[in-house]
């Protein structure tokens, strides 16, 4: 087993379905932190009943690897949607650093609504010491600092990546109303949707 240490970016979401503002972030953040991987996890799918707009995890899963295979720094890890019920953050990066390494140096990456919320989280007192936080801006969310639980301001970064106001709820409602998502999300990940019939 190599001894190198991996700086690993984990940008966890529903991606239901993915689009440019995930794939946009993930590589800005990518080049500015110098980050080996960028590993993308779908979530499993939670088993509440007011879920049923979200499509199973079979196809987000999917839809997540379509839009990733052409970057060679970024891959997709099925560890929470082989859970299928909800997963915790903590659990996921330590099954992470058993596959990269326990040394594996972590940058959580969320848009500046997900960070906002941290400290509604389950099992969040362990976070900060096992990864570093990459709160990024988002159009229509502000990102200051003092909104962030105080517990994670020492390991969050706040970066400004090109702004998309771009979200999976806009693109699924345009899929029903029957209107273009040409140049929203990638092409394989558009055919992938109309082949299936999803959002319908
Ligand atoms: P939904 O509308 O269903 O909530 P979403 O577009 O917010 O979907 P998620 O899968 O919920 O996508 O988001 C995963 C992560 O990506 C979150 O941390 C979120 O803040 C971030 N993110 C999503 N869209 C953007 C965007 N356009 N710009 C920056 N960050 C984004
Ligand atoms: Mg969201």
């Amino acid at each position: 087993m190599s001894k190198e240490i991996l700086k690993l970016g984990i940008m966890g979401g529903t991606f239901n379905p993915i689009h440019q503002g995930h794939l946009v972030t993930a590589e800005v953040v990518r080049d500015e932190f110098k980050l080996d991987k960028v590993i993308f996890i779908p979530s499993g799918k939670p088993p509440h009943k007011d879920n049923n707009e979200i499509v199973s995890s079979d196809h987000r899963w999917m839809m997540t690897v379509l839009a990733t295979i052409s970057n060679k720094y970024f891959s997709v890890s099925s560890i929470e949607v082989k859970k299928k019920g909800e997963s915790y953050t903590r659990d996921t990066i330590l099954e992470l650093k058993k596959i990269y390494g326990e040394a594996s140096d972590c940058y959580f990456i969320t848009g500046a609504d997900v960070i906002a919320e941290i400290s509604t989280w389950h099992k969040v007192k362990d976070l900060p010491k096992l990864t570093k936080f990459i709160a990024v801006s988002r159009p229509g969310y502000k990102l200051d600092i003092n909104k962030i639980d105080s517990r994670f301001r020492k390991c969050t970064y706040l970066i400004e990546v090109p702004a998309l106001a771009i979200s999976s709820t806009e693109i699924r409602k345009r899929v029903k109303g029957r209107q273009s998502i040409k140049y929203l999300l990638p092409e394989a990940v558009e055919s992938y949707i109309y082949k299936n019939s999803l959002y319908l």
